[in-house]
């Protein structure tokens, strides 16, 4: 993944956790005592990264330790070796060191603090941020608990938000989330906020007055009629800030099928100024497969897309499993399908799921790609990922920090942890189910 090529008839000797050696196979001395995994035939990519996911939070549900063991499992399974979790709680940063010991068979995990958030549409288990006072001690909190990351919603306001981010570049430490609905796209970009996630902000910048636009986002039609230059603008502009995008196609689109037939929804909070009823961009999605088995991407997002691929604007991989109608694990193939649907070469949506997480998580040391020294998290599929991204999902196994799993151990696995919770609701807290009101 450092350059879009395949190496053949490669072997690769790891020790410990780590890989020791690569070279053409018939050269590289395979110590006596070795394991060997057989991949003739086989292509070999770095352990994918799921840079948006969501462990279960205790305050939703008391059988979370249970429910994040089998989401661990289900993504290590679907060769997700490392992941970021968007709305952390203190229990799991017991739970990744329970992973990172050996106890507990998961990815690595990188999370966000609690989700920082305003008035309009908080939930119980969220930070409420009024004053800037209170922004400033929320980040301070967060990195002194050993938080990764700092996570924004959308209903946090102009000074919380401003004293947030200020206080996080202050003490070094990244600032994740959505584009708040009272700043705006463009001082996001401005501030350099490290992610923005499910595209949030592009349409409302889209939509902005001067324009002299509204765009209905539910009329697929009028999906044509946004300014091309000022989105090529938008996008140009989010290359310039390295600010990177997690588009979550996988979720849009779930949100999008989940919420079909009926007659009218609309976020019960947070109706901005100059946008009278239209969606908001964060629910903009398709049904996930059209007549052709392919993944459906709404054109919107389709648009969006395109332009930051034109722009050079850099993308991660990322699903927004739980709490959303999306599963661990089988969605990040999804999602990566999703990207190249959009225009994305197979090389460029694996690279979001692999060296641009390494990247972006400033990992690049541990992962990434093959390479000696680095992590062995590495994943052994049935085909070539560069002439169909499908392939993702047809695996031999799974390594995660040099241990491998033939991927029928994994399955029997989980079907085990499967019998042991039982069939499991895979949609989690439902925040967004809660986050919609019915109207008329
Ligand atoms: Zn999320």
């Amino acid at each position: 993944m450092d350059g879009e090529h395949v190496w053949l008839d490669q072997t690769v000797i790891i020790a410990g956790q780590r890989i020791r050696a690569i070279g053409p196979a018939a050269r590289v001395n395979v110590p006596k005592d070795a394991k060997v995994i057989a991949g003739m035939g086989s292509f070999l990519i770095p352990g994918l990264a799921d840079m948006h996911v969501h462990f279960t939070i205790p305050a939703v549900d008391s059988r979370f330790d249970t429910l994040n063991r089998a989401y661990a499992l289900q993504l290590v399974a679907h060769g997700v070796t490392t992941v970021r979790n968007m709305r952390g709680f203190a229990e799991l940063l017991e739970f990744r060191r329970r992973i990172a010991s050996g106890d507990v068979l998961g990815p690595e995990i990188f999370t966000t603090g609690p989700g920082n958030n305003g008035d309009l549409e908080i939930t119980p288990y969220d930070r409420k941020l009024d004053t800037e006072a209170q922004a400033i001690r929320a980040v301070q909190v967060d990195k002194v608990a050993g938080f990764d990351g700092i996570k924004v919603y959308g209903a946090i306001t102009k000074g919380p938000y401003r004293a947030l981010i200020a206080e996080a570049r202050r003490i070094s430490i990244p600032v994740y989330g959505h584009v708040p609905y009272a700043v705006g796209l463009n001082e996001v970009l401005a501030e350099h906020q490290a992610s923005i996630e499910h595209l949030t902000g592009y349409l409302d910048a889209l939509n902005s007055p001067d324009t002299g636009r509204t765009l209905r986002t539910s009329n697929v039609s009028a999906l044509r009629e946004y300014r091309e230059d000022l989105l090529q603008d938008l996008a140009a502009a989010t290359r310039v800030a390295g600010v990177w995008n997690c588009p979550t196609l996988v979720f849009l689109a779930a949100f999008s099928e989940r919420c079909k037939g009926l007659p009218r929804i609309q976020f019960k909070f947070a109706e901005p100024p100059n946008c009278g009823g239209t969606l908001r961009s964060v629910s903009i999605g398709h049904s996930p497969r059209g007549s052709d088995d392919k993944p459906q991407v709404s054109p919107f997002a389709i648009s969006i897309m395109r332009a930051l691929h034109q722009n050079g604007a850099r993308i991660l991989a990322g699903t927004d499993a739980d709490g959303t109608y999306v599963v661990h694990g089988s969605s990040i193939h999804q999602e990566l399908e999703s990207v190249v649907a959009t225009g994305y070469s197979p090389y460029e949506a694996l690279a979001a799921a692999t060296s641009n997480a390494a990247e972006f998580l400033n990992r690049q040391e541990d992962a990434g790609t093959i390479t000696v020294g680095k992590l062995a998290n590495l994943v052994l599929l049935h085909g070539n990922p560069l002439l169909d991204i499908r392939y993702t999902n047809q695996r031999v196994g799974v390594m995660i920090r040099g241990q491998w799993y033939p991927q029928q151990q994994l399955d029997y696995l989980f079907a085990q942890a499967l019998a042991r919770t039982g069939p499991y609701d895979f949609y989690g807290n439902g925040h967004c189910a809660r986050r919609i009101l019915l109207e008329e």
